[in-house]
């Protein structure tokens, strides 16, 4: 019987070797041994009493069978003379099965080399192994880790008889362990800091930190250790975030906040903060772990996006976004308190002409400056910002009154206005500024803004550096113009222009020589509407380009066909507009009309305003060009435009074209009468002839038949007519006669 030889081996044991024994199978085969112990007394005191040695022997094995440690014991060739229930279920056999094999025929086999090498060792010592660990190759087919120690077995004379073994299976404490390290390791190489707090403790004081930590903080462990987490926020304890920590705390749950914190050295960064509660089996808070992550770079980040999406990069100031944001924000308010809100439209003066003429970067220079003044004219709750351009606008989000708005826009302009200097150079900027106040002049953002801005526009057109309220009148206007736009944009498709004729005589004869054509548009609904009302929005939408080639063509058409029809040959006079002067075809598109109409060149006079000429620096050659064409040109309105008379030289017009406006007060104010003679002599001068127009008494025809002024067209002779009635004119011959000089 396996039991009792060791028994028998356990007879021969000395106490000491006994006391090994037990040590090296843990508690439970402290049991073991004190049973050993018992029952060598019970057996030298008597072999008689066998029932209670059955009992004992029972108890042993149950003893055995019922340890979760293996146990064992072999012979001097390492066979097995015994083992215990659990070590033959490693083996996949009955513990009788063990008996008499070696560890080369046990599912261990791969390792048996390995255990017989340590039994030999500890049979040939003579000494015990204790606590060492070793792998094992089980009948699953699984590997688990052991503690084994090992005993030499003796016996009575204390001769080594074989080895007596214990081990356990350590498999799962081994991995309970190394995961353990594992994550001590992740806590302590965490880039987030990680802190641990001890709730059953007064204060709640740190009883954790990792590296992270202390990098972070800039505070050493022991500066930490033992101290509430408060200390991180210093004396700024007032924030939302705090309350928010305490309040999980207390109720014992995990929370999320964003906290400011300081570091050692007294700077301050943003920590993201999770907080979470480690809980006994019943539930009880005994520690808060917290995750402290330093986001201050990326918060810094954010509001320099937040700050680029809502401001202009070159002054800084917010930008259209933000500037709606804030009028609606300031509308709100006046609504609720009763109160106004002043938009105020700022835009530079001829900013375009210092970009042209000292170059982008002295442009940008003025751009910041202007940003700075408007900004220091303004209270820190009214808004700045910048449209785009050289577009500002003020938000006014206090009360003024309507007294004292003029004092705060002219206040502005003087602000904006006073010089400046860029590049050692001193530069006079000026603005234009229009101003709408809600509720009056709008309720909505954006109505306010446009009516800022139509304000702004008529400050340009009375003459810049001014200010201009809002007024409904003035919009009622704008509206006017936008509704005559769209209707313009049909006119030409729907046939709805026509010219008229104004004869021009010889006014010492009354002959007619020529007609000047002009334009009407017959409107459906308004009538017949004067050029003076549509031609300058023509003009700025471009639609004066289409519409002037048909005038052209129209006149040099209806020229023909009065020649054809036997009517004397005259002069046929377009007018030019600047948009069609400017263009480079004219000439060509001139020469084809004067082809298909077939209008000999000569017949046809461009007429040129004065101020159109000397803005155009190409003037001269295009003008050149439409004299190679063979055809007439002349100098209208001349008077009122630049008074530089040398391109009047240069340009060698075929008529000059005193304005109406001198002729009309030639009677009455002797410096109208003075220019208009002027005129006159210096066009004989330049060899050219002169033409008076808007004549509309007798007296003007005679005070400039005196002057030897050429040729007359106004009033007095005819007004502009249709085609057939200025035909039956032609065919006159002449206007008139007894008002001709
Ligand atoms: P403009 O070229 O100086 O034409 C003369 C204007 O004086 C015409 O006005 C004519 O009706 C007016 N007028 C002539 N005699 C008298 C007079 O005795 N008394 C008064 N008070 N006015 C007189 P209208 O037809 O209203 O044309 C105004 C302006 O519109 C023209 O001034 C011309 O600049 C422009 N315009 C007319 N037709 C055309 C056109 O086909 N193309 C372009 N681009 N402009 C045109
Ligand atoms: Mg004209
Ligand atoms: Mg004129």
């Amino acid at each position: 019987m396996p039991l009792d030889d060791l028994l028998a081996a356990a007879s021969r044991l000395t106490d000491d070797t006994l006391l090994a024994v037990a040590i090296a199978a843990g508690v439970n085969l402290l049991a073991l041994a004190t049973i050993f112990f018992l029952h060598r007394r019970e057996r030298s005191r008597s072999r008689r009493i066998a029932k209670d040695l059955d009992q004992s022997r029972h108890m042993l094995q149950l003893v055995l069978d019922n340890i979760p440690q293996r146990v064992f014991w072999k012979d001097r060739d390492l066979r097995y003379l015994g083992c215990n229930k659990a070590l033959a279920e490693d083996a996949g056999l009955a513990p009788g099965d063990i008996i008499g094999k070696t560890d080369l025929e046990l599912p261990w086999k791969e390792d048996a080399e390995l255990y017989r090498a340590d039994d030999r060792e500890v049979m040939t010592a003579g000494a015990g192994k204790p606590h060492y660990e070793e792998p094992m190759q089980k009948a699953d087919g699984s590997v688990s880790w052991l503690e084994t120690t090992k005993l030499p077995l003796r016996d009575a004379d204390g001769t080594v008889v074989g080895v007596l073994g214990t081990y356990e299976d350590i498999t799962e404490r081994k991995r309970a362990q190394s995961e353990l390290l594992l994550r001590e390791r992740a806590i302590e190489s965490s880039v987030n800091a990680i802190f641990i707090t001890d709730h059953t403790l007064a204060d709640q004081p740190v009883v954790y930190v990792n590296p992270a930590f202390e990098r972070i903080t800039g505070y050493a462990e022991a500066e930490i250790l033992g101290r509430n987490c408060r200390f991180l926020q210093g004396t700024d304890n007032a924030q939302p975030g705090i309350a928010h920590i305490r309040d999980a705390v207390r109720a014992g749950r995990a929370a999320h906040t964003v906290l400011r914190n300081y570091r050692k050295d007294g700077s301050l960064f943003w920590n993201d903060l999770h907080i979470a509660p480690v809980l006994t089996d019943d539930g009880q808070v005994t520690h808060y772990v917290g995750v402290l992550n330093d986001i201050t770079d990326t918060r810094r980040y954010q509001e320099q996006l937040e700050h680029q999406a809502t401001h202009d990069a070159l002054t800084g100031l917010p930008n259209r976004g933000l500037l709606m944001d804030r009028l609606h924000q300031a509308i709100l308010h006046a609504r609720r308190y009763e109160s106004t809100v002043t938009v105020v439209f700022v835009n530079l003066d001829r900013f375009k002409n210092v970009n042209d003429a000292l170059g982008h970067d002295a442009g940008d220079r003025l751009l910041q400056a202007a940003a700075r003044r408007l900004q220091a004219c303004v209270r820190a709750t009214d808004t700045v910002a910048r449209l785009g351009s050289d577009e500002f606008i003020l938000v006014l989000a206090h009360q003024v009154a309507k007294e004292a708005i003029p004092v705060e826009l002219q206040r502005v302009l003087d602000t904006v206005s006073s010089p400046l200097e860029l590049d050692g150079k001193e530069l006079y900027v000026t603005a234009s500024l229009g101003a709408s106040i809600y509720p009056q002049d709008g309720q909505e953002a954006e109505t306010l803004l446009q009516h800022a801005d139509t304000a702004m526009g008529r400050a340009k057109k009375l003459g810049r550096n001014t200010f201009q309220c809002y007024d409904a009148e003035m919009n009622h206007r704008l509206n006017e113009r936008l509704a005559l736009l769209a209707s313009l944009r049909h006119a030409l498709a729907r046939d709805e222009f026509v010219l008229h004729y104004q004869p021009r005589l010889v006014l010492a004869t009354g002959q007619i020589v020529g007609v000047e054509a002009l334009i009407r548009w017959q409107h459906p609904e308004l009538g017949l509407v004067p050029p003076n009302d549509f031609i300058p929005l023509a003009e700025e939408s471009g639609l004066i380009e289409p519409i002037g080639a048909w005038v052209l063509e129209t006149a040099c058409q209806q020229a023909r066909a009065w020649i054809d029809a036997g009517l004397p040959p005259m002069h046929m006079a377009v007018n030019i507009s600047a948009r069609q002067f400017r263009r480079r075809d004219l000439a060509q598109l001139v020469r084809t009309v004067l082809q298909e109409t077939g209008l000999p060149a000569a017949l046809l006079e461009l007429e040129l305003t004065e101020s159109l000429l000397m803005e155009m620096e190409e003037a001269e050659l295009s003008v050149r060009a439409l004299k190679a064409l063979g055809v007439q040109v002349a100098i209208d309105d001349f008077g009122t435009g630049y008074s530089s008379l040398s391109y009047l030289r240069r340009f060698h017009v075929d008529r000059l074209k005193i304005d109406r406006s001198f002729v009309r007060e030639m009677a009455t104010r002797p410096d109208d009468a003075a220019i208009a003679k002027t005129i006159i002599a210096l066009g004989h001068t330049l060899k050219m002839k002169v033409v008076a127009e808007g004549v509309e008494t007798a007296e003007q025809a005679s005070l400039l038949h005196a002057e030897r002024c050429d040729e007359v067209q106004g009033f007095y002779y005819s007004r502009p007519v249709p085609a057939e009635d200025c035909a039956r004119l032609l065919r006159h011959g002449r206007i008139l006669l007894a008002r001709a000089c």
